[in-house]
């Protein structure tokens, strides 16, 4: 037997000895910690099956050394009588330098190794297994490590209390546990935060989750935080239903993205326009949606907003319409007013005819188109009632209105289209003859004359007119002379006993 082979199970003490136990009965003791080998009838048998529970322990040493756990036993007093290399690395040391000493030897922390200490008791003295949650700090890094610990208590060879524990480090499971809850509690806090009503709906399970946003817009107390697609549905408008289910399945079987705008109503009964949007964000391993998220905004303010302003914009409408009518109506009314005005300022009140300043602007107008063309001819008439103011004196002045009145429709009538005739003073006329000669003129004036002395009037009896006449062209320096002319043949008339028509050429042509 090497003594190598007599290393001790639990100190790996070399110093280990056969011990009768009781008479005839043979052990293997460690004098370094007094763990005792199986009791064999003789040395030899004690010995061999020491060597081979040595080889058995071996084996299971490894298996201790390579756990990635944490494997110690620990005396009463909190000595390690095993320590494996995952708590020598923790430590800083190795497996050997473990054995013997307690916590104190590697952790400065006084209170923690009082702790440990007083905690292995209690279990030993409870004589029970426990599973407890604890840290523990790496002396060399200083970072803490959270581990799930099975504490077993054990009884030594003699009888004396022992402890095993071993422990599995949960710091990175706990970490990634910490880093799930971090984003799960920032997601609900932006989901709580977001101005906006937040929507997302597993697909699969029909279980859609909102934030409190969306909860309160839509009266809903926050036991339904998560509840199924159908309650969004029966909160939608009902006329607005078919539009949106149709969008989003055209969503969840198309481009995977959902936008719309419809109204779903409050559980107050009060209508909400919103728009909604959202996309698909996750899909299965054929392609198929199983996740749908989004938000929602209230825009019935905007909504309402908008009606409001297309009511006034078809009142302005209206109202534009009806002015531009008024201010068309007023208009044809002050059209009509001007040309009465007009009339009043260019037409004679008792006859109808056109006035004097008619008279002189026609005339003017007539002498330019002359002188545009310069072979036209055009003649003028002056026609003066005879011997009027015994009429007047006679009759009396309404009687010689009236006859006024007749002359001026008799001498209307026997003018042709074109012709043009003005009262020019009391009892004078003038007419204007365009494209007319002297021929033409006399043929004119002599129909007037006849007309009115064969048209007697009530009353009165026969009235006669005399008439001087003249044509007028470009080759008159003004039209002025041309009038005067008239005037004068005129004049000739009445002086050669009235009733007849006087011509008078013009001295150039
Ligand atoms: P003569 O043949 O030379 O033209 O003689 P007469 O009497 O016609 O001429 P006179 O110029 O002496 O008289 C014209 C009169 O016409 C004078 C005036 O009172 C009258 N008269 C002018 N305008 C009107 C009118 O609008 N109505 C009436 N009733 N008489 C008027
Ligand atoms: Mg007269
Ligand atoms: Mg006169």
């Amino acid at each position: 037997m090497s003594s190598e082979s007599c290393r001790c199970l639990f100190c790996h003490a070399v110093d280990t000895s056969p011990v009768e136990i009781t008479p005839g009965s043979w052990a293997m003791r460690c004098a370094a910690c007094s763990a005792q080998g199986p009791l064999s009838a003789d040395v030899e048998a004690a010995s061999e099956a020491w060597v081979s529970t040595v080889h058995a322990e071996e084996l299971l040493r490894t298996v201790i050394d390579e756990s990635p756990d944490i494997i110690l036993m620990k005396d009463w007093d909190g000595k390690f009588l095993l320590g494996n290399r995952a708590l020598a690395r923790l430590y800083g040391t190795t497996p050997q330098e473990l054995v013997g000493v307690d916590d104190g030897a590697f952790n400065p922390n006084e209170e923690q190794v009082a702790f440990y200490l007083e905690n292995v008791r209690g279990v030993m003295r409870g004589g029970e297994t426990e599973i407890v949650m604890e840290e523990s700090t790496n002396v060399e890094t200083g970072e803490t490590h959270f581990y799930q610990s099975i504490k077993k208590p054990l009884t030594g060879p003699d009888g004396e209390p022992r402890i095993l524990v071993i422990a599995h480090d949960l710091t990175d499971l706990q970490r990634a546990n910490r880093l799930v809850q971090d984003r799960e509690r920032s997601y609900s806090y932006a989901m709580a935060a977001a101005g906006e009503g937040i929507w997302d709906w597993d697909i699969a399970s029909n279980v859609v989750t909102h934030n409190t946003k969306w909860l309160e817009m839509f009266g809903i107390t926050s036991e339904e935080l998560q509840h199924p697609i159908e309650v969004f549905t029966e909160i939608l408008h009902p006329d607005d239903r078919d539009d949106v289910r149709r969008v989003l399945q055209d969503a969840l079987s198309g481009s995977g993205t959902y936008s719309h705008e419809h109204r779903m109503v409050h559980r107050d009964g009060t209508m909400l326009h919103v728009f909604d949007r959202g996309q698909v964000v996750e899909r299965d391993a054929e392609g198929n949606p199983t996740r749908m998220a989004g938000a929602v905004t209230d825009i019935t303010e905007r909504v309402l907003h908008d009606h409001r302003l297309r009511v006034i914009t078809e009142a302005l409408i209206d109202a534009n319409v009806s002015l531009e009518r008024k201010v068309e109506e007023r208009t044809n009314e002050l059209a009509r007013a001007n040309f009465e005005l007009q009339n009043l300022a260019w037409r004679d009140a008792l006859t109808g005819l056109p006035n004097r300043l008619a008279g002189m602007n026609h005339l003017e107008s007539e002498f330019a188109r002359l002188n545009r063309n310069e072979t036209a001819t055009s003649s003028i008439l002056m026609m003066d009632v005879d011997l009027f103011k015994k009429i007047n004196d006679t009759y009396g002045h309404g009687v010689g209105d009236d006859v006024l009145t007749q002359i001026a429709s008799t001498i209307t009538e026997a003018l042709r289209a074109g012709d043009f005739v003005a009262r020019f003073g009391g009892e004078e006329f003038m007419a204007l003859l365009p494209d007319t000669d002297l021929e033409g003129a006399v043929i004119v004036a002599e129909k007037i004359r006849s007309a009115v002395e064969s048209n007697p009037v009530e009353a009165v009896g026969t009235v006669t007119l005399s008439i001087g006449a003249t044509v007028a062209s470009s080759a008159d320096a003004e039209m002025d002379t041309a009038v005067r002319r008239a005037d004068t043949a005129l004049y000739e008339a009445k002086r050669s006993g009235r009733n007849m028509v006087v011509t008078r050429q013009s001295d150039l042509g």
